[in-house]
Order: C-alpha cells, then structure tokens, then sequence
C-alpha cells in the first residue's frame, strides 16, 4: 500500500550533531544495524515494508511504504542524511530520482547495479578477477551452445531477484535444455545468465568494507557451508585455507570494491577450486551490502559487518575486523514445522539453559519453512566441538533435533 504525504513526522536525533542513517527495507539486515547504531550514538530511519517487519520491531522509525514508489522513496529520504539498502531490489528509476535529489546514497547506483544484475556483474568482473566461463543466454539454442563449449552441467540463472539458490537450475545434459522453455518466457527477452557449472573443492567467501573517502578493511575469509542452495553454516576463518589463496581472493575483493567505487560493506562469495594441485578460485558473486557470510562478525569479530557498514556510509573512520576467537561458527536457523515454532520462546529459554556461551539472533519474522529466521553463533578454541553446538542449536530451533 502506497504511503503518501509526510512518512515521518519528525525523526528524534541523538544531541550533537549524529546523523540519521535511512535504510531502505527493513528485513533482518536493517534489523542488525540496530545495536551498534546505539553504539555509535545514530539515529536509524528504516523504510519498513510491513509495520511487523524485522527492523520495524526495534527501529522506532519505522514508516511503512513501498521501496519501489518514487514519492514515498523521496520522502523518506529527505528525513535522512545518508540513505542505503537492506536489499538490492529498489529498481534504477528510484535510485536515480533519489541522486537526482541529491541524496547520498551508498553504494551509489552506479556500483550496486553490479550486484543487482548477474549479467552486467559477470562482464564487469570478467578483467578483474577469475570467474566461470558463461554467456548471456536468450534461447535454448544458446543454452546448448555453451553447454556444448564448455560441457554439460551448466548452471542457468537469473540475472535479477534470486537469493537463497531460487533463481538457479543446473541443466545437467543437452535433453534437459528443452525443460528451461518457462525460464526464457519468463525471462521476457532480458535474457538469462548461463556459466559453467564450476567443480568446486568448497564454497568461500570474503567480506570487506570501504568508505567514499577510500579506506578499506576486510575480515578473514570463511567458509561457506550450503544445504539445498542455503547456506546452513559459516566457519570463520576458512580451515586450512592456503595462506596464498587467502592473501588473494582478499585482494580480489579489494580490487573489486576499489574498481567499482564501492562504497559500505561488500560480500564476495566465491568458489575453492583446485588447479593441478594449487589451490585457486573464481567468484561466483557480489552482495554489496552486510551479508549472511558475514552474520559471524556480531559475536566473532571487534568490529560486526553491521557496525563497519553504518561507519562507512558516514565515511567515518573504519573498526578493526580481527577475530575476537580462534573460530568463530555461525549457523543459520530455518523455519520449520509450525507447531514448534509458536513455542519459539520456550526452545530459546531452553538453549539459553543448555549453552550459556551461545549467542542467539532471532530476527522476529514469520516462520515458514526454509525462511532464515535467525542465526546462532559460538566462539572458541575447539572447532569440532563449536561445530556441534552451532548445529544443535539451529537444529533445535528449527525442530530438527528435540533434545
Ligand atoms: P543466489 O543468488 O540465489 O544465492 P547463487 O548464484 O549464489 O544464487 O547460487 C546458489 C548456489 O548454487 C551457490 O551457492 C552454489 O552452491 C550453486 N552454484 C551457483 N553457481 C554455480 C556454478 N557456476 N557452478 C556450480 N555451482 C553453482
């Protein structure tokens, strides 16, 4: 439903000058900025899509409207000092409405719209970084053309709105080309991305941050761990990852935000591949924006991703990324069978009890099955054994597991 008219009456700011910080949609992202607002003495303004969204939970301003309303967008952000996202779909005729105001907005349009499109970010990535051979794909003559240079599997994406492996369909064989027939129609002439399907040791990612005047800094790179196309656990840092490898995807990804002007924190999710026996990679894609990969650093790092994005959008100086612990496990929690979920409280009492070291973040949001509805986090020595008591709990949570 379209907000018209005054969204915000008046914004309440801290004393002293601190400015407000818009963010546009107010998911679980906008959520987790929340905290170290308070800690940095900022006011948040989130642009809610429902008045029980994540963020409208715990940001008092909280108006609810639509991201993709011209009016409304421009409303919003005339009550802000500096505007960002919780989403990459705010379509390119309200960011340009918005520049045209003369709104900071970080990342500016002109980067964010390398994470928005997986087209336009595989031919910008192409000279930067190594990446998976791929095609754009308007046909499923195309389809099977690189399929037949490059081998079958190939992987058919689309370029805009996937997450969560929705989006996604690896073709396994030239007879399986004839069932993307919907994906083409659907696709309506935008075209699809078609890449090859890269044979991946494991799935890694790096998170860095950088700030308009230029400064940068990047946390450990993880390992990622995926169940079904979701990623399901996080270890940070990444076991056993080759120094070398290390030192270059970190590269990578500062080159990458350096190259685009990329401004607040930036994920880069990438795949381990093995090059005759050394250890390499290739990028699989960008999120410019706190990321799941990234949900670790609130318990595991002296400086969360969601702290780090809030001080570079201000361009204030950037926090120290090290590790508070030697490992540091994130597991995701999932929405799963209903009647377990309207006792949420009482499983959460109960692990609090069970594992007082264990730091729990529900975002607050309806439970539906396969739905990330929060995230559990443990810090230590023992990787094994963080492991076990990572999956436990989101095991435990999401039902799975009832003792
Ligand atoms: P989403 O935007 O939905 O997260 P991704 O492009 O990250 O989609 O793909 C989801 C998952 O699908 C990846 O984490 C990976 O496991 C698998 N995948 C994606 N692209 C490829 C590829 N080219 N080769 C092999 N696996 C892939």
């Amino acid at each position: 439903m379209a907000t018209k008219g005054p969204i915000v009456e008046q914004i309440v700011r801290h004393p002293g000058g601190f400015p407000v910080v818009g963010i546009i949609g107010g998911g679980q992202l906008a959520r987790m900025c929340q905290p170290p607002a308070v800690g940095l003495s900022l006011t948040l303004a989130v642009l809610a899509q429902a008045p029980d969204a994540a963020a409208a939970l715990v940001v008092p301003a909280s108006p609810v409207g639509p991201y993709d309303d011209v009016d409304t967008v421009r409303e919003f952000a005339r009550q802000c000092d500096v505007v960002t996202f919780d989403h990459e779909h705010v379509p390119p005729e309200v960011l340009a409405a918005l520049e045209a105001d003369g709104v900071p907005l970080h990342p500016r349009p002109s980067a964010l719209r390398f994470a928005q499109d997986k087209l336009a970010m595989r031919e910008r990535l192409g000279d930067l970084v190594d990446c998976p051979r791929w095609r754009r794909v308007d046909s499923l003559e195309e389809l099977t053309e690189l399929g037949t240079e490059v081998g079958f599997p190939v992987v058919l994406k689309t370029p805009r709105g996937g997450y969560d492996g929705k989006g996604v369909r690896v073709v396994d064989s030239p007879d399986a080309v004839p069932d993307c027939a919907d994906w083409f129609e659907r696709a309506a002439g935008d075209g699809l991305l078609a890449e090859e399907a890269v044979d991946f040791t494991r799935e890694i990612a790096v998170l860095v941050a950088r700030s308009p005047s230029g400064q940068a800094a990047a946390w450990p790179v993880v390992e990622t761990v995926q169940t079904g196309g979701i990623c399901t656990e996080v270890i940070a840092p990444a076991p056993d990852l080759d120094d070398t490898l290390a030192s270059r995807v970190t590269e990578a990804a500062l080159r990458i935000a350096g190259e685009l002007d990329v401004t607040g924190v930036m994920a880069v999710e990438l795949f381990q591949v093995d090059r005759d026996g050394e250890p390499g990679y290739v990028v699989n894609e960008l999120a410019m924006r706190p990321h799941n990969s990234g949900h670790w650093t609130i318990d595991g790092s002296v400086t969360s991703q969601f702290e780090q994005h809030l001080r570079a959008v201000l361009d204030l100086p950037l926090g120290d990324t090290r590790a508070r612990a030697p490992w540091t496990v994130m597991g995701n929690v999932l929405g799963g069978a209903e009647p377990r979920h309207a006792e949420l409280y009482g499983t959460y009492r109960h692990l609090l009890a069970r594992d007082p070291g264990l730091k729990m973040h529900l975002y607050g949001k309806e439970v539906r099955p396969g739905r990330k509805i929060g995230h559990v986090t443990v810090c230590g020595d023992d990787l094994a054994e963080l492991r076990d008591r990572a999956a436990h709990a989101a095991g435990y949570l999401e039902g799975t597991i009832i003792e």
